[in-house]
């Protein structure tokens, strides 16, 4: 089990940027959350804060009963995958996915088999030797999910990983994306501003806006209950 918490969470920048406010909210293993909401309401920032990447100015973040916020976040067991995807330039996409494994000495044949196994989920064996500047954006974005995959982490955290993709091939991913993460059984928080991204995917969606939930709630409901004006205007819901 490994439940993700945040307790009352908060980040001020400045005494005008306050991106979040006060957010307390669960995912529990095997929940899909997509945090949804327009650009700059503070849905990177959120990620940060649990992912390590920023200390909070209150609240706390907890897997299972362990408080985190005196944890670096790399002693933090979570997969990130960033909007850009964030892959090593110099190195071939075998050596991108298993970097982490190495870090963590787990063993080299047991580096292998699992960069084989999750290379073959997604469709990029016939990559592993090449480097990433060679790839399309398409073929990046699948070595920056098997990169999260292979580490088994405790929790994955995906910011916004179709915004670089076509229309077309977003929608493909959109998919597949959902067995994926689905199948690991783990919490999942998605960050997205596509209502449609969050309304497909999620199991639930937080609606943020002003750094505070606007609402939280499967994705159906939402849709047909939305809390207020503003949730209903960004998920459009028939007025
Ligand atoms: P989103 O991901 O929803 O687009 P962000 O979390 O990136 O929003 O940003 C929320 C707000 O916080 C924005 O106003 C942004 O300019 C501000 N912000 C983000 N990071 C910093 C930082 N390191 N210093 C100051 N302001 C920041
Ligand atoms: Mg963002």
């Amino acid at each position: 089990m490994a439940t993700l918490t945040l307790k009352e969470l908060r980040k001020q920048f400045t005494p005008e940027v306050v991106p979040v406010k006060n957010i307390t909210l669960t995912v529990e293993d095997g929940e899909f959350l997509t945090l949804l909401g327009p650009s700059g309401c503070g849905k990177s920032t959120l990620l940060r804060l649990i992912a390590g990447l920023e200390q909070p100015t209150a609240g706390t973040v907890w897997v299972g009963e362990q408080n985190l916020n005196a944890v670096n976040p790399g002693d933090r067991n979570m997969a990130m995958v960033f909007q850009s995807y964030a892959l090593y330039p110099h190195m071939t996409v075998a050596d991108n996915i298993s970097t982490s494994l190495k870090l963590r000495q787990v063993p080299p044949a047991e580096i292998t088999q699992r960069v084989r196994t999750v290379a073959d989920k997604l469709d990029i064996s016939h990559l592993l030797g090449r480097k990433p500047r060679s790839l399309s954006g398409g073929q990046r974005q699948r070595v920056a999910l098997a990169r999260a995959l292979v580490r088994k982490p405790d929790v994955f955290l995906l910011d916004e990983p179709l915004s670089n993709l076509d229309a077309l091939l977003r929608e493909q991913v959109r998919g597949e994306l959902k067995q994926l993460f689905e199948s690991q059984n783990r919490p999942v928080v998605y960050v997205t501003h596509d209502q449609i991204e969050a309304m497909t995917l999620s199991s639930k969606v937080a609606v943020l806006l002003d750094g505070l939930v606007q609402q939280l709630d499967p994705p159906s409901r939402i849709y047909t209950h939305p809390a207020n004006k503003f949730v209903a205007g960004f998920v459009g819901s028939p007025q």
